[in-house]
Formats: C-alpha cells, structure tokens, sequence
C-alpha cells in the first residue's frame, strides 16, 4: 500500500521544528523511519504533515557524562535524538559506562536498520516487543523533551503510557536520552529469545544487580514482549526461584509469533540465567 497525502517538512533549526509540530495537531516527527515509514505505508499511521528531524543540528551525539557533573543526573550515556543503534553500538566509551547497551542493541533488528534507526526514536515508539524501552526502564534512566512549552525530563517509569503510546505530548521532541552509568558492585547481563536473529523477540529478559561484598543487595529484571509496556520485577527477595515471582506481574499474551504459554515457558527459562549472568558479572566487576 502507499502512505496517505502529508506534508512534509525538514526544518534547519529545532525553534523551527517545534513551531511546526505545535501549529498542526496531526502533524509527527519523522525520525529514523524504520517504524513510522511501515505504519504509514500500511495506514496504519496517517499524520497530515511529518516534521523531519534528521537536518537538525548537535542530536546526533553518544557521550558519557562524568558523575557529578552538570545535571545531577550523575554519569551515564546520553544519546541524542538523532544517534542511530549503529553509533550507540560502536561507542565503546558507552559499552564501558553501561555495557547493558551494548548486550541489547546487538539484538536490535538487523545493521542496514540500526545504521537508520535512532535509540531515542526507539523509546518514543515504545514498543513492548523493543529492547531499548525496557533498558531505559530498567536502568530508571530518562529522556529529555522540548517544545514550545521549554523543556522537561521524563524519567523511565512516567514515559510508556501503553502499546506504542509513550507519555510525550504531540508537539514535544525527545531532545535525548540519558542511561546511568553500571555503578560499582552491580552487574547486568541480557538474553532474547527471536525466530531468527534480529526479529522482534517472542521474550527478552535483562537483568540489574547490585552487590556489596559478593552478597545480591538489590536485583531487579525487565521484560521484552510479555506485557503491553516494558515490565520491571524486583526480585530481590525472591532470588530462589526469580521467575516465579515475575510470572505473578506478568501477563504473557498470545499472538501470531508465540503462545502464552510458550512466553511463560521462555520466561521460567530465560530468568534464572539471566540473574545468574549479571550477579556473575557484578562479582567480576568488582574484582
Ligand atoms: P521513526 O520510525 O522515525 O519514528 C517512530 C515513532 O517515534 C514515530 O511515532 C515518531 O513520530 C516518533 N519519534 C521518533 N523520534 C522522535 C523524537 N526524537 N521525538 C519525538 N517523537 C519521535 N526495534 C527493536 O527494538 N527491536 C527489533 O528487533 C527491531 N526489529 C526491526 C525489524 C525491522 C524489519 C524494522 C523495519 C524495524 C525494527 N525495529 C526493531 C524498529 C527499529 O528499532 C526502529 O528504528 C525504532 O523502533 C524507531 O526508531 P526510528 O528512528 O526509526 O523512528
């Protein structure tokens, strides 16, 4: 099928992008593509104008701030809206401050989509069956949105509303994104169940723990493509049996991909491991 009419804009400057987009109540931000290019060729999507971001200047960075510094977000990776997967993956400043990137986006899709698609236009689609919403989510990072309004920051826990609806208003572009640093004594670790590698995951499961003296101080786990929003479980007095106690937030669905049964199957497996992965990891980082 071929999209509906729209305009189509590509502004210079990020003052001219959000007058746009506040001027015209259908109008939407066009990014990357890799998402909104197939909705609007199967009418899924139907904006009367797309607002181009990719001429905008200084969004296309992937940077690690020092903690302390500036914001008081403390350090962590901040990748601009116009980063693709591919940059975030090629960082290895950013692999070195939070290595969960990386372990994720090697499961994103194939490399002709990540050389296009953006990580910030990830968590804005906010997919439940995507890897970086419930990174983002995991981590309790943020991203930073402007309009015409100013500017705000949405932590992780207020942005994914619903299926493929993040808390962002129409007129408001996410400026960046910003994933916390792994602080000493934590470990994380990240595997997916796909048809095939790069196809959306039937389940995802990453894992966050913190550690002080070898002993699990706090450890929490997230969910790809078991929920309508990316799912986080503190499970840290439930290390005996993890899945179970994610199972009971849970509600796996079926589709045309995997039953629900077979979620649950895949969530039982993949949880245990995935804990056992980033406590051992958290032990090899502080020694
Ligand atoms: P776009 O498609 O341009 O936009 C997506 C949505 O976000 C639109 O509603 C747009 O208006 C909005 N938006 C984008 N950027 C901003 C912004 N800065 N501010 C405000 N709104 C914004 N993803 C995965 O996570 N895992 C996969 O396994 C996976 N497999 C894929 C396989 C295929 C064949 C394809 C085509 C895509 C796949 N994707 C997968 C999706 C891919 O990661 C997309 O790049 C990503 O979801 C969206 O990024 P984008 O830059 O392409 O956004």
């Amino acid at each position: 099928m071929k999209p509906a009419p729209f305009a189509y804009l590509r502004p210079a400057t990020l003052e001219e992008a959000l007058a746009a987009l506040a001027g015209q109540q259908g109008a939407k931000v066009l990014a990357g593509g890799q998402s909104l290019v197939p909705l609007l060729s199967m009418r899924l999507a139907a904006p009367s104008m797309l607002v181009d971001i990719n001429a905008l200047p200084d969004l296309g960075h992937v940077t690690v701030s020092p903690g302390g510094a500036g914001d008081g977000a403390g350090e962590g990776v901040r990748i601009g809206a116009l980063a693709r997967h591919a940059d975030v993956l090629a960082s290895a400043e950013a692999t070195a401050s939070q290595p969960l990137l990386a372990m994720a986006l090697s499961h994103v899709a194939h490399p002709t989509i990540r050389n296009r698609g953006t990580t910030v236009g990830s968590l804005v689609h906010a997919d439940a069956a995507a890897e970086m919403p419930m990174v983002l989510r995991l981590l309790d990072g943020s991203v930073d949105v402007a309009s015409v309004r100013g500017r705000r920051t949405i932590p992780a826990a207020e942005l994914f509303a619903g299926p493929l609806e993040s808390t962002l208003a129409h007129d408001e572009i996410a400026v960046e994104a910003f994933f916390p640093a792994l602080g000493p004594g934590a470990g994380v670790a990240f595997q997916e169940i796909a048809r095939r590698h790069g196809d959306y995951a039937l389940v995802g499961v990453a894992a966050h723990v913190e550690t002080a003296g070898g002993e699990v101080t706090r450890a929490r786990v997230g969910f790809v493509s078991v929920s309508d929003v990316p799912v986080v479980v503190d499970v840290t007095d439930a290390l005996d049996d993890p899945a179970g106690a994610a199972l009971a937030e849970l509600e796996p669905a079926d589709d045309i991909h995997a039953t629900a049964a077979y979620r649950a199957h895949l969530v039982k497996v993949l949880t245990p491991r995935v804990l056992a992965d980033a406590i051992h990891h958290a032990r090899q980082t502080t020694t």
